[in-house]
Order: structure tokens, then sequence, then C-alpha cells
């Protein structure tokens, strides 16, 4: 009797660390296709081939790896290959049509099962993220002091999310623990110029240093180093935006976790441990922890659970107006809003902006200024090395766009100048004042607030969350002045 061989598994992008092998033999497949389906951010294009590569190379005899143009090539007609389950609709459809055996997806605390159930039982309730998260931290007891939270509550968002230091350039924390290049970063390096030459790909932004993890073991390093540095500044600071400081006190964690290389609970049970050991403050724990096995769980099975439809089929708020050359080709040189200047300058050298910036700077900008939202979708997946087809609709289509009309938030996430000069020192260095919404130096977001209110009122009149804004709109003095200001708009 002969045993059939072990299947070969196929590890896509999203699937590199230790988490997704099982010891079994693996294929990997760089794809040349991938890179030029869409304009890319260098930096992002750099990533995910320097971790393909990395990954390809720590497995050795293990893997079958083939530098192709398609996944056809390599997969058609293989009847021995096996895959988890991918992170987005496409790929699920190719596994599927190449019969595949598929396994349950792995790289999130919650599985697809868990949330189904969880789901189930809110009919006719809204699937909301703090139900959600309550129910995770009670799962796996996480931050639980038998059924109670520790510190007597779920949220300590009231502790954090602080202004940052007045006067100060940075946060004054360390800096972080970066990865050391090696040869295949600078092979890399040499296969993108040769394709931007051949012009098999668009891409966008800076190239290098690499500054995100490509390896398990550089992001076991990052951990580390955000656990022993930054996280007692996480959750005050978690909102903050200084033009000196790009990284904060974020982790740098979301791409080499998006990648597959570090297990979202491996992080999660790191700070956890630096809080029993009375080294990290409560509140910043809890914030990481919320962002992780909250939040990020959350859009994860968001974007199951609302279907492949969900970001092309939303556009409540009827955004139809293309993205700005600045936006497509982050050029910060044309825009002298200083908070749009900077968050655009930090994309095009790092790929990356954190949370605030990209929901309270980009998202709000767009919102305000009707993007559509399909195009801002995959703008925000194409230009940051965290992005995936999975993580943007809720957090793009949903949250910052309020384009699902209020499935994923309850009102549109549109503010003025004044939060931006709170939670930054934006404002301190731009030719724009937050305060004034009409003239020379009319803030474009504090004036461009009232131009979206007054745009969008017909859509967002029955949202009692919006009753009182919408009042303030009618209340305006100058309202039809600010509109005609912000139509006319030229300078921004
Ligand atoms: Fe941004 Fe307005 Fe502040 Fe200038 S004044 S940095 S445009 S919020």
């Amino acid at each position: 009797m002969t045993s059939n061989p072990a299947p070969t598994r196929l590890v896509f992008a999203g699937q590199l660390g230790p988490l997704f092998d099982d010891g079994g033999p693996m294929m990997i497949i760089e794809a040349r296709s991938v890179f030029g389906r869409r304009p890319m951010h260098r930096a992002k294009a750099h990533l995910l081939l320097s971790a393909l590569r990395h990954r390809a190379a720590e497995l050795g005899d293990r893997v079958e790896f083939h530098q192709v143009d398609s996944y056809d090539e390599v997969v058609t007609g293989r009847r021995d290959l096996e895959a988890i389950d991918p992170t987005s609709w496409a790929a699920r459809r190719f596994v599927r049509r190449h019969g595949m055996a598929v396994l349950p997806s792995r790289g999130f605390v919650t599985s697809e099962t868990d949330f189904a159930a969880w789901a189930a039982t809110r009919t006719g309730k809204r699937l909301l993220l703090e139900d959600f998260y309550r129910t995770v931290r009670e799962r796996t007891g996480v931050l639980m002091r038998g059924d109670q939270p520790e510190g007597g509550k779920f949220n300590f968002d009231h502790d954090n999310r602080q202004p940052p230091p007045r006067n100060a350039a940075g946060l004054g924390l360390p800096d972080p623990v970066w990865p050391v290049e090696d040869e295949i970063d600078a092979q890399v390096r040499d296969d993108l110029d040769r394709w931007q030459r051949d012009g098999l790909v668009q891409l966008v932004g800076d190239d290098g240093p690499r500054r995100f993890a490509a390896t398990a073991t550089e992001a076991e390093a990052v951990l580390a180093d955000f656990v022993e540095t930054r996280l007692g500044e996480f959750g005050p600071f978690e909102d903050a935006m200084l033009s000196g400081d790009w990284v904060m006190s974020h982790s740098q964690l979301s791409a080499p976790m998006n990648l597959g290389l570090l297990d979202p609970m491996r992080a999660i049970e790191a700070v956890e441990a630096e809080y029993h050991a009375g080294r990290a403050p409560l509140a910043s724990v809890e914030g990481f922890t919320r962002q992780i096995m909250g939040w990020r769980d959350y859009v994860w099975h968001l974007y199951w659970h609302l279907g492949e439809g969900y970001r092309t089929s939303n556009n409540a708020l009827e955004a139809h107006n293309p993205l700005p050359e600045a936006f497509l080709a982050l050029d910060p040189d044309s825009i002298r809003s200083n908070c749009l200047r900077e968050t655009i300058d930090g994309m095009r050298r790092h790929g990356w902006a954190h949370h605030i910036q990209r929901l309270m700077v980009l998202g709000n900008w767009a919102l305000q200024h009707g993007y559509d939202p399909v195009a801002l979708n995959d703008w925000f997946v194409d230009m940051f090395v965290d992005g995936t087809p999975w993580v943007m609709p809720a957090n793009v289509i949903g949250m910052s766009q309020h384009a699902d009309g209020g499935i994923v938030a309850t009102k549109p996430y549109a503010s003025g100048g004044a939060y931006i000069d709170r939670m930054s020192d934006y404002c301190s260095g731009c030719s724009f004042n937050p305060k004034v919404r009409l003239g020379p130096t009319a803030c474009p977001f504090t004036a461009g607030y009232w131009a979206f209110l007054d745009r969008v009122e017909p859509q967002l009149r029955g949202n009692h969350r919006m009753a009182q804004p919408l009042a303030g709109l009618r209340r305006l003095a100058d309202r039809e002045a600010v509109i005609d200001q912000e139509r006319l708009r030229e300078s921004w």
C-alpha cells in the first residue's frame, strides 16, 4: 500500500510566518503581474518582494519558489496543492478554481466561525465593535480578572488620546530598531529599477531604506523594541501628530502582521505581560489590545460579512470626484495645508501614516471633497505598506467616507481644523488659520467642513447624530460666502 504524498502548501503574501507552516512542503509564487495591476508605492512593492524572497530563502529545500508573470502558469494542472484560506475574495476564488484543498484561515485572534456565531446572536442589532471586542476579551481572558475586565472597564479611551506635548519636536522616544537590509533587499531594488525601466510597473514614492519588518525574526525584534520603548506612551499619544516625529509611539507592526509574519495573539500576550509585570500602564495596554483583537479582527470579519460587493456598491454621499494629482503622485510640493503636506510627504517617504493621519487628515479631506470612495479605497490599499484588500473597505468605504450610509460608523468622520489644531503641531506652521473660515487665511478644513455639510445635508438630515452640526450650519451667518469660497478654492 502506498500513502499519498503530503500536499504542497501554497502560501500567499499574507501567510509568510511560522503560523502558516505545519512542516510540510511549501510553494511560494512571486508573480510580477501583481505589481503591475495599478500604481503601487515603491516601499510597499519592496517590502512584499523582500518578504516573499526572505521566506523562500528561510525555507530552503522545503519550498518551491517560482518567479513568474502569473500564478496560473505555475498552478494550472497541479493536483497536489493545498492552501490556508487566503485573504481576498479574488484569491479565494483562485484556490477553489484550481481545486486546492482549503484549510481555515489563520492570522487573527478570532476565527471566521467565531465571528459568524457572534453575528448570529445579534439579529436585529448593529454589529458594534465595542460588543465584539468585549466578547473576544471575555472569551480569550485577555486583560480579564475572572469575569471582570482589568481596571473595572473594557475601554480606557478616556485616558488615552491626549494631544501631543506642547512645543515639542517629537515625543522624545528612542529611535525604533530598524531592519538591516541585506543582499535580498539589494536585489529587490535592482529588480524594481529594471521593471520600472521596462515599463512593467508604475511605482510611486521613495524606496529605502526598508523600514518595516520582512521576516518573522525582524517582526519579533520590532515587537520587543515597541514593548520596551514605546508601549507606555502608546495610549496617551495614539491619536497625536507631530511634524518632527513620524513614528510617535506607534508599533510599526501592522505591516508584518498583515504579511503573516507575526501572530497577533503573540503581540497581545507580550503587551499584557508588561502590564502584569507592572512595566506598562493599563490604558496603553488596553488601547493596543483594542487595536489588534478589537478593530483589526473586526474589519477582517466585516470584509467577508459585508460581501464582495460592499467596496463598489456603496456611495451614499454621492461622491464622484477623482483623486487629485498630489495624492496620486504623493507630491507634497503643490499642497499649502501643512497637515496634508506633512502627511503626504510622510507617505511619500515611508508608505505609511498612522491611523489619525489616515482618518482625520487624508480621509477627512477626501470626505469633504467628495472623492470617489472606490478610488480612495484602492489608493489606500496600493500606497500603504500595510494596505490589503481586506483591511481597507470597512476602514475607508465605511468608517472614513461614510459611503455605506452608516453600516460601520453611525456618522461621517468630518471635522474642521480645530481637531487637527488640538491633536497636532501642524497649524502653527501653516499659512492658514484653523479658526478662520472666510478670507485668504481661511483653513481649508474648517471652511471645507461647512461646505461638506452644505453638500450632504439632504443625505444626512435623518441622522440624529448629525442634528447638531446641521443646526450649526443653518445658523452660520456667512454660509453662502463660505460655500462659494470653497467651490472656487484653488489653493489648498
Ligand atoms: Fe491643516 Fe487648517 Fe491647520 Fe493648516 S490651519 S494645518 S490646513 S488644519
